[in-house]
């Protein structure tokens, strides 16, 4: 057990992790309502899946590698019988995530079952870890939730609801929970409510989950979103409790959620998630027109918000780039090869449309760079005149420690070079990102409050909502074009 880095698996790599989670209660169905849900919500983790349920006196549980369709069939399915089940989709980008870490994590309490599916990041669970070792705490699993288990197991509250508070207090970063007890789900969102969740309703069944396709896709209704800092506890009768145990601080919802992480389908804080995309192209398009003949998306991310642009513009939309199907988020390969392979089988150009023309490409973001290089080596062969690029994000340039992977802060282009070297480093004849406060406009604000942002934004600003005990950012020194 090695107590300097407590979360660093066995290839040395830390787990930064993104994820999915679900949770549904009075169903008949519970474990099939569950994966189906878990489905929808396969954006947000494609490496590991693992569903938890509840017949009456014990939990079921099955977790496997691999994406919702290939780990529950109808067989495991079968063998998670009950009315209540939770669930949870993740990615770490590292290779040496095992079988341990994939949730929910489950720990028989002194006061019964407790199933636990997380979302988020949790910035000081190596300095909690380190302290509930000394004490005697046994570990099972390298992630950061697990400390959410072992510190209601060693609370000195009566009740689970008070020892899961008396956690959660101790607790920063980011998180939203989908529990299940014996006597029920509480689901609960940070003080900030960094990550999202949202709690629907099918017939007599109650739901929650991480985005709203969730509900569309299994048939609920949507309710309302579960607000930053509140927890809902729902009995097996479905009698539902809210409480607020942390105030009322300003939220910090993640703005990437907008930017890049949800499906274009989903509604968040009662914004589409689309037409939020498809508004900053439109901002893009007034701070950053091209002279060019056509506007092409990099396929998916780069879809809704290059239709703004190209509509604000005048300029013609176009299919430039056709991508593969087969091939998932390029993002998640650890390696560099493995990425610019990845991304060469993800994209082709659609040559006979390109060539000759000054196209302007719109992506959602650049972080290392490897994707934005690619493409634009891709549009040159075949044939463009010139190549721009926009991007429908203020550079990248710090990290996340909230639950949505970047990788560490050298490994970031915008943090290394300044917008004029990133265009030479992608080889692109123009490149320009949406401002800061041409995001908050298309997320529906008049501008980003300076005192108090209306969203975490620290990837961008480096303003972190947070402590981030565990975490120390080390600026690299920046590359000028000249
Ligand atoms: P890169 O090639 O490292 O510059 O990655 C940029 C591409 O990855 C963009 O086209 C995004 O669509 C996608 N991307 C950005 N952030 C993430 C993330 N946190 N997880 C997965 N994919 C991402």
């Amino acid at each position: 057990m090695n107590i300097t880095h407590p979360f660093r698996d066995a290839d040395g790599d830390k787990l930064r992790e993104e994820c999915g989670i679900f949770g549904v209660i009075c169903a008949k169905d519970a474990a099939n309502i569950a994966a189906a849900g878990l489905h929808s919500l396969q954006h947000r983790g494609q490496e590991a899946v693992g569903i938890t349920s509840f017949s009456g006196s014990e939990f079921h549980s099955h977790r496997g590698l691999g994406h919702v369709a290939q780990v529950f069939r109808h067989k495991e399915l079968e063998a998670l019988p009950g009315t209540m089940a939770s669930g949870h989709v993740r990615y770490s980008t590292t290779g040496g995530s095992g079988l341990r870490n994939v949730q929910p994590l489950f720990a028989d309490l002194v006061t019964g079952g407790f199933a636990i599916a997380h979302n988020g990041n949790i910035s000081n669970a190596m300095t909690l870890k380190r302290d509930l070792v000394a004490k005697g705490s046994i570990f099972q699993s390298t992630s950061d939730t697990e400390v959410i288990i072992h510190l209601v197991a060693t609370s000195r509250y009566p009740t689970l609801l008070d020892r899961f508070i008396d956690a959660l207090r101790m607790v920063e970063g980011a998180y939203s929970l989908i529990c299940m007890t014996n006597q029920g789900m509480i689901a609960c969102r940070d003080p900030l409510g960094i990550r999202p969740l949202v709690m629907g309703r099918l017939g007599d069944a109650i739901v929650f989950a991480s985005e709203t396709v969730a509900l569309d896709v299994i048939g609920a209704e949507f309710t309302r979103s579960i607000e930053p800092g509140e927890l809902v506890q729902v009995d097996h009768k479905g009698t539902i409790s809210s409480h607020r145990p942390f105030g009322n601080p300003d939220p910090r919802p993640c703005i990437f959620e907008h930017v890049y992480f949800s499906r274009p389908d989903s509604v968040m804080d009662g914004r589409s998630v689309y037409q939020v995309r498809k508004q900053i192209g439109v901002e893009l398009a007034k701070e950053a027109l091209a002279d060019a003949d056509i506007v092409i998306p990099v396929p998916d991310s780069g879809l809704p918000a290059a239709i703004g642009y190209a509509q604000e513009s005048g300029i013609p939309f176009e299919l430039g780039i056709i991508r593969s199907h087969y091939v998932g988020r390029t993002f998640i390969q650890p390696g560099d090869a493995a990425r610019n392979a990845d991304v060469k089988r993800k994209h082709n150009a659609n040559r006979a449309l390109v060539e000759g023309k000054r196209i302007v490409l719109i992506d959602d973001s650049i972080v290392r760079g490897t994707t934005s290089k690619k493409i634009v080596e891709m549009m040159r062969d075949a044939g463009a005149a010139e190549v721009h690029m926009r991007i429908a994000s203020p550079p990248t340039e710090h990290s996340c420690f909230y639950g949505v992977d970047t990788p560490e802060r050298s490994k970031l282009l915008a943090a290394r070079m300044d917008t004029e070297a990133m265009a030479e480093f992608i080889q692109a004849d123009s490149l320009a990102f949406v401002s800061i406060d041409g995001l908050y406009r298309a997320v529906g604000e008049e501008k980003r409050n300076k005192k108090c942002p209306q969203f975490c934004d620290a990837c961008f600003s480096g303003e972190y909502p947070t402590k981030l005990t565990d975490f120390s950012e080390r600026a690299p020194t920046k590359l000028n074009a000249a």
